[in-house]
Formats: C-alpha cells, structure tokens, sequence
C-alpha cells in the first residue's frame, strides 16, 4: 500500500515547500503570505523506489476562526487520512503558542505524528532545534526544506523499505 504523508503546522513554517521538495514539482503554492494554500492538496512522490503520496494543507494557527476554521479543518481531514503526519515547526520563528496548541490537537486525534523542525539552515540545527523537544515528540526531524536538507534522510527513516 502507498503511505499517505500529511503535511500540516503554522502557516510559513515550510510545509509547501517541503511539499515541492518531496513531490519535484513546483504545484504547491510557495509564497511569503501566511495562509495562501486554504485547502488540501495532493502529491505523489517516490524515495528509493517507495512511493508515497503527500498532502499539503494551509495550515493551522491554533487558534481557528473564520478562513482559519475552514483551513484547520482541511488539515485535520488531512491528518484522518495519513498514515503518517509531519507536524512542522518553523526553526527560525522558535517556539510559539500556536505550535504548543497544535501539539494538542493532533494528540488528541490518537495519530502518531512525527515533529519536522524546518527552517535550520545557517545556524546550528541542535540548538534550533531544542526548545521544541518540549512538545514532547519521540522523533523529531531536522531539515531546511528550501535547501533540500534533510529530506532524505527524514523519508529513509519514515518509509518502509521497498
Ligand atoms: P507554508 O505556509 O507552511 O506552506 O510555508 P511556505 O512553504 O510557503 O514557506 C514560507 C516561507 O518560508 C517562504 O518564503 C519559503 O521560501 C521559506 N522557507 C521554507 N523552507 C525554508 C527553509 O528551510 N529555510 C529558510 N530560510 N526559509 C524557508
Ligand atoms: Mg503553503
């Protein structure tokens, strides 16, 4: 069976361009404006002769209303239909409310999910990266998906062997 990736966190933390990224097209919506990509999106991807299909969602800020509603619900419709999900966080941002009330969410849907902490380059990974481990997440993954670091590596871990 194909695994179902969904990607969902903060709008800006990366998740579109990860997508680009794991996908090789240029479909998902890159832009500087928090919140462009309002609903889900599809992908199809391959590591190592495993194929995988990747969803990219708007994202959730935590805190939903009005569009925000509509886009968090996406991104839980997303996370019901993966098998896996890559909760993202923005390295550079650090920390935010918004991140600690999604940690919630999605353990409140049951779904083992996998913390992604984007954004690491031009500064030390571990110490981008260590103030999330607070969330509490058993693996967390350190990329700079705009780089194309870490991706593999990630997807190695993530995939089982074809
Ligand atoms: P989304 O809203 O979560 O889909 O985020 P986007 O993929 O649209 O990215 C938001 C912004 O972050 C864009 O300007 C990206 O170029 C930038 N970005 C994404 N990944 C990285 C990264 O690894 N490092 C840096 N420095 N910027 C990134
Ligand atoms: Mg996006």
């Amino acid at each position: 069976m194909t695994p179902v990736i969904a990607l969902v966190g903060r709008p800006n933390v990366g998740k579109s361009t990860l997508f680009n990224q794991m996908t090789r097209t240029r479909d998902a919506l890159v832009a500087d404006f928090a919140g462009l990509t309002r609903d889900r999106k599809y992908g199809e991807g391959q590591y190592e002769g495993q194929r995988f299909i990747v969803i990219d969602t708007g994202g959730l800020t935590g805190d939903e209303e009005g569009i925000d509603a509509e886009m968090a619900r996406q991104s839980m419709l997303a996370v019901e239909e993966a098998d896996i999900v890559l909760f993202l966080v923005d390295g550079r941002a650090g920390l935010t409310s918004g991140d600690e009330l999604i940690a919630n969410q999605l353990r409140r849907t049951g779904k083992p999910a996998h913390l992604v902490v984007n954004k690491t380059d031009g500064q030390d990974p571990d110490v981008a990266a260590s103030e999330f481990y607070q969330l509490g997440f058993e693996s967390v993954y350190l990329i700079a998906a705009s780089h194309n670091r870490g991706i593999r590596s990630m997807l190695e871990d993530l995939l089982p062997a074809a």
